[in-house]
């Protein structure tokens, strides 16, 4: 049971059309989440904090939900849920690096860039995947 709360800052508009969506799908997360907390900030669409370690997960719903349609809202959601599944990974890998590369910043840059261009890359495949079968 993962249990969800609001940030009362969360503008009313927002939340009238981020909740259902974010219960439709709440289903989809791994089986380690126990928390997921919304924020809210001005800019953007959203965009999603995952801290494993403490089996929470930290959403920030946006202003930009209000611009785009349905299907928008429902995609931005399953792709900010993908990362549930990737960021530990990424997280993982990343603190493998700069444990490897040490000092040596220019490799770190290289490295953190292609790992997250890979990371988003496979995230939105997993979103997608969501989205078929949901
Ligand atoms: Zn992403």
């Amino acid at each position: 049971m993962i249990e969800v709360c609001w940030y009362p800052d969360v503008p009313a508009e927002i939340k009238a059309v981020a909740e259902p969506l974010i219960h439709r799908y709440l289903h989809l997360l791994p089986p380690w989440v126990k928390w997921l907390r919304v924020y809210y900030q001005d800019s953007g669409s959203a965009f999603i904090n995952v801290q494993y370690r403490y089996r929470e997960l930290k959403l920030t719903v946006a202003a930009g939900l209000l611009l785009g349609d349905e299907e928008f809202r429902r995609n931005t959601f399953l792709h900010e849920f993908a990362h549930a599944y990737t960021a530990p990974i990424s997280d993982t890998a990343t603190t493998s690096m700069r444990i490897a590369l040490g000092e040596d910043h220019n490799a770190l840059k290289i490295a953190e860039e292609a790992m997250d261009a890979v990371m988003e890359s496979m995230t939105e495949d997993l979103a997608t995947l969501f989205a078929k079968f949901n």
